[in-house]
């Protein structure tokens, strides 16, 4: 039987910064992960280039049942203090659009960091290897079952993440462990994820698969929505591109979404203005403002001809046409699901959870982080973010916990 201080479960993001924190505070840490490949979805995230945290990461980006739980932690460990860590190892980045910021290199810069980090705290690897059975016994020690037999420790800390992309290794882990402790699920569904529509609602549109264009998209109330001014991407199935992917994770199903293509003016007194002075046709105008091929599918689901003279159409279907512009409002019928999402919202309920250690008030020296808790970032690096502080919060914490224990 291997015995040790610490077992970090999933060696992501969230679970290597947890372990090279615990173990360069002297700890004996274990890094058990059942997958071939380390860290896979740093690997491929930000397109190959890891998009590791964003400069305005705050408690705002993140949603949860529980919006303060994430305070302490972010408070604790901030972009600057990734950003510095990366500065030690020669990791040099760019920053992309609204506080983005991306390796120059390619996102093996920032898995190497961490497998560094963790060496330097002589962190034991176990991988591949799969954990069939977790038991705590009347002493307070976790024994974890694995193939190659048992391995103990005083404490537990789980990070194998959410649901999305289960082809390169999510599980369902953490959850199953969570409620195997007592703990409270909130419900999850896939976020950060393009939406798709009917094929019989979708059909005028699916011949602008690859159309993109900047705008503004709404959905929700005041309260529970959210409003995004960014890119849209339109495909064979529906929408995508940064600015969908945002308003999904606030997507309730059933409900509609609204999208402004024009966000930069009223499309209303643009059009009854464009009237007087000009001989132009109606598609000329509008594609000046949105790609043509967009302009006119929009004309024709509209039955306004493209020929149209503005000069010789009413006010009032000018205003139709702007307010259509200003305010298109589609119902989805879904998303990709959690083959196509880039994070899973809900999770492990965060009010059983401490926010300044992420342990569990159930279980002593049992500690959840990383994506597997109800806590989702925007998209724009607040993800990682929040793996890198929940991951040094629970390392200094479950380090701490073992001398008392
Ligand atoms: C395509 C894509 C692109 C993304 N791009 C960005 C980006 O640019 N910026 C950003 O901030 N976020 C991005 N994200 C989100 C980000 O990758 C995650 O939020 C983050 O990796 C979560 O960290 P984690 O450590 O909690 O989980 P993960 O990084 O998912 O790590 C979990 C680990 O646990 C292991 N595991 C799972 N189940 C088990 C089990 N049963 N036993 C043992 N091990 C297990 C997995 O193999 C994995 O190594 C992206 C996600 C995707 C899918």
């Amino acid at each position: 039987m291997e015995s040790f201080d610490i077992a970090v479960i999933g060696a992501g993001a969230a679970g290597m910064m947890c372990a090279a924190v615990a173990g360069q505070l002297g700890r004996r840490v274990v890094l058990i992960d059942h997958s071939q490949r380390l860290a896979e979805k740093i690997r491929i995230s930000g397109g190959g280039r890891c998009n590791f945290t964003n400069l305005y990461a705050g408690p705002a980006n993140f949603l949860s049942a529980n919006p303060h739980f994430c305070r302490s932690a972010l408070a604790r460990y901030t972009p600057r203090d990734f950003m510095a860590l990366l500065k030690r190892h020669h990791v040099t980045w760019h920053e992309k659009h609204k506080g983005q910021l991306f390796c120059d290199q390619s996102s093996d810069a920032v898995i190497n960091v961490l497998k560094n980090e963790c060496d330097a705290g002589r962190v034991a690897w176990r991988t591949p290897l799969a954990v069939e059975q977790v038991r705590h016994d009347a002493e307070g020690r976790f024994t974890l079952d694995t193939h190659s037999g048992p391995i103990t420790a005083r404490a537990l800390v789980v990070a194998t993440g959410g649901l999305s992309i289960p082809k390169i290794g999510a599980t369902d882990f953490a959850y199953r462990l969570a409620k195997q402790f007592g703990h409270k699920l909130i419900d999850t569904r896939p976020a950060l994820v393009p939406l798709t529509f009917a094929p019989a609602d979708w059909e005028p549109f699916s011949a602008l698969s690859g159309v993109s264009l900047e705008v503004q998209l709404a959905t929700g109330s005041k309260k529970t929505g959210a409003e995004f001014n960014e890119d849209l991407l339109l495909t064979h199935r529906g929408l995508s591109g940064p600015g969908v992917l945002q308003i999904s994770s606030y997507w309730q199903p059933g409900e509609p979404i609204q999208i402004n293509l024009l966000p930069e003016q009223d499309a209303t007194s643009a059009l009854l203005e464009a009237k007087t002075g000009t001989r132009r046709q109606i598609a000329n105008l509008l594609s000046e403002w949105v790609p043509q091929r967009l302009a006119h599918v929009w004309l024709e689901t509209h039955q306004i001809p493209a020929e149209a003279r503005v000069a010789d159409l009413p006010d009032k279907t000018l205003r139709r046409v702007g307010e259509a512009l200003s305010r298109w409002t589609l119902t989805p019928n879904g998303t990709e699901g959690y083959r196509k999402a880039e994070v899973t919202r809900g999770g492990i309920d965060t009010r059983e959870l401490s926010s300044a250690t992420m342990m569990s008030a159930r279980t002593p020296g049992l500690y959840f982080i990383g994506e597997a808790v109800d806590v989702t970032g925007w998209l724009g690096g607040y993800n990682f973010q929040w793996a890198w502080a929940s991951g040094v919060a629970a390392g200094q914490a479950c380090a701490e916990y073992v001398l008392g224990a």
